[in-house]
């Protein structure tokens, strides 16, 4: 098998060595809420109206508002090490999604532009008009190794033979494109892991089997009854109870319509506006966002009612990201920052 196991980046600095950061490491881009799958762990699945306190949309961002997004990135002082098209949608269904790529790669913000997609619409065209704009890397979603597993996770039939010629024929066009393939654990039957590896091993830069958590707890949406129990995180190391987190330091998300999201995680802290209101780097740079950060260091997230029951965070935990025992100084560097 020529891939990586995994998709961790190796690359990482030590998150607790270079925080305050000015310009955010990650923004999850939700170009799109639209999807065509609904897989029985995701919220398009539950039916729930709201997320995080607000309304969910099914809606997808238009391009003025794209290009307003793209250009107000500019402001940061550094660049912006990935920006992933993904979120609550499938980001395949956005008729300019190739045109996106391009204009993200054109403006030279960002370090990685990545695309997280269930690839039932990745077709030869698409995959050429991808790689074409310079996409990164395209990390792929499987929910299952035949076409009733695919039932029986998303809920619509899909034909899987068709979804893995179109990854094999992604995978001999792709040119500098990273193509990581990873499967849920709940999308694996009896004995097919190997079976996965197989088919994905000699095709892929790097593969994964990733455990499926239940995140959507915070917003009161119970979907526990499908994900299988473990006692490891996404990454493979115990879950443990993570006293600070780290995802208000690092990380932002932008809504379809528009809104800003501190956090990666879907929460809403009530200081949010739109970015045709406020810019993104005002919103990053906010005094409610330092508040935020502030209360995370000196509190730690067992004081918030909704960051407690998160299990976001300690599934997601890597030693390189612990922040634990390096609040203080943080703090002290926010103050001298200021
Ligand atoms: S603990 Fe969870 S809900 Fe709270 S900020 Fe972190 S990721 Fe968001």
């Amino acid at each position: 098998m020529k891939a990586k196991i995994g998709a961790y980046p190796k690359d990482r600095q030590e998150l607790h060595k270079i925080l305050p950061l000015e310009t955010p490491l990650a923004i999850d881009f939700h170009l799109t809420h639209i999807c065509n799958f609904k897989c029985n762990f995701c919220v398009h699945s539950t039916g729930i109206a709201n997320i995080g306190g607000k309304p969910f949309k099914k809606e997808a961002m238009d391009w003025d508002l794209f290009e307003l997004f793209v250009e107000q990135c500019k402001a940061f002082p550094d660049k912006i090490k990935t920006i992933s098209l993904a979120g609550l949608g499938e980001p395949l269904t956005h008729p300019r999604i190739a045109d996106m790529v391009k204009l993200l790669k054109q403006s030279d913000k960002f370090g990685i532009v990545q695309i997280i997609s269930n690839a039932s619409l990745l077709t030869p065209q698409l995959g050429q008009a991808l790689v074409d704009a310079g996409l990164d890397r395209l990390k792929i979603s499987l929910q299952g190794l035949n076409d009733n597993t695919y039932y029986r996770v998303t809920g619509v039939k899909q034909s899987f033979n068709k979804i893995y010629e179109n990854i094999k024929y992604f995978s001999q066009i792709k040119g500098k494109t990273q193509l990581y393939v990873k499967i849920g654990d709940i999308s694996l039957e009896e004995g097919e892991e190997s079976k996965f590896y197989e088919m994905f091993g000699n095709i892929c830069d790097s593969v994964g089997v990733e455990h499926i958590y239940d995140m959507w707890e915070t917003n009161d949406v119970d979907v526990s009854a499908v994900v299988k129990p473990t006692t490891k995180n996404c990454w493979g190391y115990e879950q443990r109870e993570i006293r600070t987190c780290r995802h208000r330091f690092t990380t932002m998300d932008v809504l379809p319509d528009g809104t800003f999201v501190l956090s990666g995680c879907h929460r809403r802290f009530g200081f949010e506006k739109n970015i045709r209101e406020a810019s993104i780097k005002e919103q990053w740079n906010s005094d409610a966002a330092n508040k935020l950060r502030i209360s995370m260091l000196k509190n730690g997230r067992a004081v918030d009612p909704v960051c407690r029951k998160c299990q976001f965070v300690t599934m997601n935990w890597h030693p390189i990201d612990l922040l634990e025992g390096h609040e203080e100084e943080i703090l002290q560097r926010m103050e001298q920052s200021k």
